[in-house]
């Protein structure tokens, strides 16, 4: 993490300034073996803002990933060494990584020039929903959950065949520099036009999709020109800025897990719903809230499904349903990569955090199926995935987004309507292979 100090400086002074330059900072992959060792990263993570998790040291950590500025290595691989914790250098120097992430040119009018070997900026994702909508009148209908801070469009699509179907709705991009997430619900708004599978299209028919890209525009933007590592929106507090808006829903708001530290990565807002972001989307969402029947948010890294809550390990609500889901659905996003998954609560499998998106969805408007999408990958490149990675990420997910509504019916949830007699006798006239994976 940079000093809060110069952090403080560099954003005060950066209306005009260059991007940021990310040089000799370090992604160290940590891999402590007992609790003895997790105790002392998390004395570090609890008292020195000098350093950027990536991810938290919990108690059953598998590893642990933090970036260092160039001045701190030293001291931060001595703590290490002398407490004999073993850890790996990921990524030397990740400005090489943010150089290599290929930032693409959208043609505005040309739906197909949106490429999935590149990121796009707000604009340009923008631009595509808008020509999608034109090219897709009588399926695609541009829908907004209100403006950010800054007064940009919190813009996403409803993908829809008619009218009264259950909803699957997905948010995305609420943590700015997790860019691999705007990317692979894209992709997935694209399959659901148009893919030829069956499978894709019977999903595409039986629900009505409604899909944010990008639910944190403001700190979007500011990743792509200013500081490729933001995290939160771009509001000020005193000479600060941003709130993490995955730690401002009025669920449990500032219990575990977050910060009354506006310089925080972590700062959870002065109140609940503080934020224009998260207080919009709300609002949004209580409407529809009696159709939607699974609600999946997006983030990255670790390769994780999760399950609400994020203040207790405790099996609340359709718990074991909603994990016995959500494992058979990673089984089947690893069959076309071989791409390991874990699923688990949120609270045991990553940290303990509150006023979450997914446990306010959870509590307050009882959707049944609610998951934290944590994609690839495991501790390596963590938020700057390269570019060739963005397709099989996409691909592999929309997979699980599948087999998710399949073992959903399964566990007699989202079987509304007749579509799963049509879906499967489609798969069997066919001989899909795909069907295979399901028996
Ligand atoms: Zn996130």
């Amino acid at each position: 993490m940079i000093p809060k100090l110069i952090l403080s400086l560099l954003i005060i002074t950066c209306v005009s300034c260059e991007k940021f330059r990310f040089d000799n900072y370090t992604l160290y992959k940590i891999l402590p073996k007992d609790l003895n060792e997790i105790k002392v990263l998390q004395n570090l993570y609890d008292s020195d803002t000098r350093f950027d998790f990536w991810r938290d040291p919990v108690p059953n950590a598998e590893y642990v990933t933090v970036v260092s500025a160039p001045k701190y290595k030293g001291e931060l691989e001595g703590l290490l060494n002398r407490s004999g914790i073993a850890f790996e250098v990921a990524m030397q120097n990740i400005q090489n990584a943010i150089d290599k992430e290929r930032v693409g040119q959208y043609n505005r009018n040309n739906i197909w020039s949106m490429r999935w070997d590149r990121y796009y900026d707000l604009s340009a994702i923008n631009a595509w929903l808008d020509d999608l909508a034109r090219q897709f009148p009588s399926l695609v209908t541009i829908v907004s959950a209100g403006t950010s801070y800054e007064g940009r469009d919190i813009k996403g699509v409803k993908i829809s065949h008619g009218e009264g179907r259950r909803i699957i709705f997905i948010e995305s991009g609420i943590h700015s520099r997790e860019w691999i997430t705007p990317s692979t619900v894209c992709y997935a708004i694209s399959q659901l036009l148009t893919s030829t599978d069956p499978e894709t299209m019977a999903a595409a028919r039986d629900f009505d999709w409604y899909i944010f890209p990008v639910t944190n525009p403001d700190g979007y933007v500011w990743t792509h020109t200013e500081f490729r590592l933001w995290r939160k929106n771009r509001r000020p507090y005193g000479s600060e800025f941003g709130v993490d808006l995955n730690r401002n829903w009025n669920s449990n708001w500032l219990v575990r897990g977050s910060s009354t530290n506006p310089s925080s990565i972590n700062y959870a807002g002065p109140g609940p719903f503080s934020e224009p972001e998260t207080k919009h989307l709300a609002d949004y969402l209580r409407p529809l809230a009696d159709r939607i029947e699974l609600y999946l948010s997006m983030h990255s890294s670790g390769q994780l499904l999760l399950i609400p809550f994020g203040n207790t390990t405790e099996p609340l609500a359709n718990y074991h349903d909603a994990l016995n889901i959500g494992r058979r659905a990673m089984g089947a996003l690893s069959v076309r990569y071989g791409t390991p998954y874990t699923t688990g609560n949120v609270a045991e499998a990553i940290y303990y955090a509150t006023g979450i998106t997914v446990d306010w969805v959870k509590e307050h408007l009882h959707v049944p199926l609610v998951y934290i999408y944590e994609l690839r990958d495991r501790g390596t490149y963590g938020h700057l995935l390269p570019p060739d990675q963005i397709l099989p990420t996409a691909e592999e997910t929309m997979d699980s987004f599948l087999d998710l509504i399949h073992q959903a019916r399964r566990f007699g949830y989202m079987n509304s309507g007749n579509s799963l007699s049509v879906s499967l006798g489609m798969k069997i006239i066919l001989g899909i292979t795909v069907l295979q994976r399901f028996l």
